[in-house]
């Protein structure tokens, strides 16, 4: 079995519902001076957005090729997001720990949740709203996503809602300067500090 706990470096997860600021929080953190971590860069299946770039926000791939690297192992953990597949490229997860470095997975609840079996000593981070009228009207605000869309997300966020107890901190992003303080004040406990 692979003993990814033994690794140097911190792995954190911050997952919460879509829409819920996860993106947003990880990016205004890391550009904190006195964070020092890494994010994953994901695989996933879904089509490019406007604005997006290959390896940037993620690695696009065909269904084929995904499940393929999945089959191979490929993966840290993998999931089935508001019906597309996500992943989490282990390789450069492991170089990173074993370098002892802290590697930030923006990844969601489904996943977050495989990655406490495989790697019990990460620490999970859930991002809170303040409600689900307020999670709808970001999901709109961002106008990324169609009615569909924004309608199956919000009946996955009740779901993921209800996981959030099993999660080792509880980061409510009402304020976006506060949870971005939060934020950055879990990671610098936790050892990803300069
Ligand atoms: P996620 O990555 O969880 O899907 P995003 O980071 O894309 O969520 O945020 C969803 C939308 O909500 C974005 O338009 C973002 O600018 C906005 N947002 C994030 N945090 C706050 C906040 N504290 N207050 C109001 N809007 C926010
Ligand atoms: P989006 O398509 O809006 O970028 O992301 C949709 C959802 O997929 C978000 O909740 C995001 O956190 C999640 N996600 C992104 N990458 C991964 C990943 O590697 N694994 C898992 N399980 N979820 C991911």
């Amino acid at each position: 079995m692979d003993d990814w706990s033994i690794l140097p470096g911190r792995l954190i997860v911050v997952s919460g519902p879509s829409g819920s600021g996860k993106s947003t929080l990880v990016r205004l953190a890391l550009e904190r001076p006195e964070v020092r971590a890494r994010l994953s860069v994901s695989a996933t299946t879904r089509a490019m957005r406007p604005g997006e770039h290959e390896g940037r926000e993620y690695y696009f791939l065909s269904r084929e090729s995904f499940e393929t690297q999945r089959d191979l192992g490929h993966f840290l953990e993998s999931a089935e997001v508001h019906g597309n597949f996500y992943g989490t490229p282990a390789g450069p997860v492991r170089s990173a720990l074993a370098e002892g470095q802290c590697v930030m997975l923006e990844i969601d609840v489904q996943g977050a949740l495989l990655v406490r079996e495989k790697v019990p000593s990460a620490v999970l981070i859930f991002v809170q709203v303040p409600s689900l009228e307020e999670l709808e009207a970001r999901l709109r605000a961002r106008k990324t996503d169609s009615e569909a869309t924004i309608a199956r997300r919000l009946t996955n966020a009740r779901w993921e809602l209800d996981q959030a107890g099993l999660y080792d901190h509880q980061l409510m992003n009402r304020e976006l300067d506060q949870a971005v303080d939060d934020l950055v004040s879990h990671l610098i406990r936790h050892g990803c500090g300069g």
